[in-house]
């Protein structure tokens, strides 16, 4: 049998599971280097995600002349957003107000809106960031009034179980929430939930955008 390069793997193991209907795979390529993300983009990929601003900005820089569309999904922290706002085109860690006037303000008009997702805890935790689920109304309705930041949808990392189907209800109430959300705003359409051993199980449940990164580069070179 010919050996299946893995991004054919996820993206006809993605197809499969959404039956026609569009899924943006994230690339997650924290800890990779950049000739990686190069070989990766080769293959026709054009989504990164990365968990550190300085880490992107490097990896951005080294690849500019590549036209590739860079994701914050790390928690981001208030003294980043200048940087934050040059170096992404999305930040799907999007957690408290106070990150707002920072992103607005450092936003080239140039580049257009920057794209934003809320990040939801969704099962409580108390170590992770994330605002709460009754939270977002407020946070959405004061994205809205800033001209250069644009509210895309909710993102979420479930918590970590032994048996991914027992993260079936977090995605659920995901589910729910951005339902209501994109009752609400116009320009909501996106949902990002899934990781490598769950994205399936997140697209049933109605994901449409899924964060791969250990199933498509391979185990990770150093903890994240
Ligand atoms: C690392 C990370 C991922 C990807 O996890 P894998 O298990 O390697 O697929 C997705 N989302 C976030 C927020 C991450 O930090």
């Amino acid at each position: 049998m010919p050996d299946i390069p893995p991004l054919r793997m996820i993206q006809a193991r993605i197809a499969a599971v959404a039956q026609g209907r569009p899924v943006h795979l994230l690339a997650v390529s924290k800890t990779r280097t950049a000739e990686e993300i190069r070989a990766l983009a080769a293959a026709g990929q054009r989504s990164f995600g990365e968990n550190y601003v300085q880490e992107a900005a490097a990896k951005r820089t080294a690849l500019a002349d590549l036209d590739l569309d860079w994701r914050l999904i790390g928690h981001l922290q208030s003294n980043k957003c200048a940087d934050a706002a040059r170096t992404f085109d999305w930040i799907e860690s999007v957690d408290r107000e106070k990150l707002l006037t920072p992103l607005q303000r450092y936003r080239e008009p140039a580049r257009g809106p920057l794209n934003l997702l809320i990040q939801v805890n969704i099962d409580d935790e108390a170590s992770k960031s994330g605002c709460t689920p009754a939270e977002v109304p407020r946070l959405a309705d004061a994205i809205g009034a800033f001209p250069l930041l644009r509210l895309r949808g909710l993102m979420a990392i479930p918590a970590p179980a032994p048996e991914p189907d027992a993260r079936r209800a977090a995605f659920r109430a995901m589910r729910e929430l951005f339902e209501q959300l994109r009752a609400a705003h116009a320009s909501v359409d996106t949902l990002s939930m899934g990781m490598s051993d769950d994205f399936e199980i997140a697209i049933q449940e109605g994901a449409t955008e899924v964060r791969v990164g250990t199933a498509l580069f391979g185990p990770r070179h150093r903890p994240a």
